[in-house]
């Protein structure tokens, strides 16, 4: 047996919420066999398991009663090269924002505007991660899954994957598919995407008219290093709602209230309102409780000052989603996942 088990482990290292819980068994996976070796074992002592990465979006609120599986797969290839559009195939350990680097350093965009997102390649298709008007699904090319259940490998194409705002076909299966690596559809040419929030004030601020995607990245991971906590020095799990999607009915009668309410209409009708723009204006911005708190920058981030518990966590959240239903009629989703 290559794996090594280690029972009672404190997970407080594993999560960026800091959140102190101990699982009852614990390995890290540093190739497909060793994936296969765990879910073997789990399977043979009826123990669940668990598959994290980066632990950059979980809200961990008791002990974990699982094997729990960290993927530290690495390995990123060139699959295809056409001379301007290219293939990179990267497995599910490797971490996210040393990969998007790597990419531009090969002269490749498209990824550039999801730069310094904390957590794993092989996490990122759960949620169909985005940021600054980008997410996976725009360069996305495919990724190999484990079906747990059969034991089989998988082929998922984009339209295989169900992907939506912070979104996917494994979210909904969660536990089923256990994504071994992912595929990138990316650009020698730059079609850079400028037009959001900040990003093109940014660049114009530091003297770039004309810029590179190895520029964009860096606009913007210095928006982010300004506006996000650090989960190294100030638990937390990025944003801990998702932005809701609400009625264009409910925007215009709550605009006669809230002149100022920020809502961006989508594709399908319906406008998606920004939970920290609700969340600041019911009074919650840099509201703390015992260790629990909400950021005093940005509402949308929940952040544990040191010995915060899960549960002081999500109870926090839960009196906010509370507030903010029987203010704006607006039900707040939770975005990291619960365990
Ligand atoms: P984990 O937290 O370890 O796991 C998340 C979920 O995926 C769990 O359900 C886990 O079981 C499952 N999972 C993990 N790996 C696998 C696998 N290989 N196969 C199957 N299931 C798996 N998110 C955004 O979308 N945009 C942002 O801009 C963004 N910014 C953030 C900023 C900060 C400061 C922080 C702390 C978080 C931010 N996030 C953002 C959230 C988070 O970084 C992403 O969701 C990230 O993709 C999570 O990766 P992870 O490896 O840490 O996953
Ligand atoms: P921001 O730029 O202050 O914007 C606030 C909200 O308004 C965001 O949630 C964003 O929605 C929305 N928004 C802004 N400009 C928009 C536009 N032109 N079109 C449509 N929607 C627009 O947000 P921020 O908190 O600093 O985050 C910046 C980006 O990083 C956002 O894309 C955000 O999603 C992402 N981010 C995500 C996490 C996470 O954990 N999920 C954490 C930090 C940052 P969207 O969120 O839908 O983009």
């Amino acid at each position: 047996m290559s794996l090594q088990l280690q029972p009672q482990v404190s997970l407080k290292p594993f999560n960026t919420f800091g959140v102190d819980v101990r699982a009852q068994l614990f390995a890290q996976a540093h190739s497909d066999a060793d994936v296969r070796e765990a879910l073997a074992y789990a399977t043979e002592q009826g123990l669940p398991l668990l598959v994290i990465g980066g632990g950059s979006n979980l809200l961990l609120t008791a002990d974990i009663p699982a094997l729990v599986l960290r993927m530290a797969t690495r390995g990123i290839r060139l699959l295809s090269d056409d001379g301007s559009q290219v293939v990179v195939e990267a497995e599910a350990g490797e971490t996210w924002h040393p990969f998007v680097q790597w990419t531009l350093e090969q002269g490749l965009s498209g990824l550039e505007n999801l730069s310094l997102i904390p957590g794993t390649v092989g996490a990122a298709p759960m949620q169909n991660i985005g940021a600054y008007g980008v997410e996976i699904k725009d360069v996305f090319a495919g990724l190999t899954a484990l079906d747990r259940q059969t034991g089989e490998l998988r082929d998922f194409s984009l339209q295989e994957c169900d992907f939506a705002y912070r979104d996917s076909l494994f979210k909904h299966e969660a536990g089923r598919w256990l994504i071994l690596r992912v595929r990138f559809a990316l650009s020698r040419a730059e079609h850079l995407h400028l037009e959001y929030g900040p990003v093109r004030q940014r660049l114009t601020e530091q003297g770039i008219s004309h810029p590179t995607a190895s520029d964009v990245s860096q606009a913007i991971c210095s928006i982010r290093n300004e506006k996000l906590p650090d989960p190294a020095v100030l638990g937390n799990a990025g944003s801990f709602f998702k932005n809701p999607l609400v009625a264009a009915a409910l925007v215009a009668e709550l605009k006669t209230e809230y002149p100022d309410l920020v809502a961006y209409p989508q594709a399908d009708g319906q406008m998606k309102l920004a939970a920290g723009w609700l969340i600041e204006r019911a009074g919650w911005k840099g509201f703390r409780e015992a260790d629990a708190g909400v950021h005093r920058l940005q509402a949308l981030v929940l952040v544990n000052y040191g010995a915060a518990t899960g549960l002081e966590l999500l109870h926090l959240a839960q009196r906010i989603q509370k507030d903010i239903a029987e203010r704006f009629k607006v039900q707040l989703e939770m975005e990291p996942n619960q365990y």
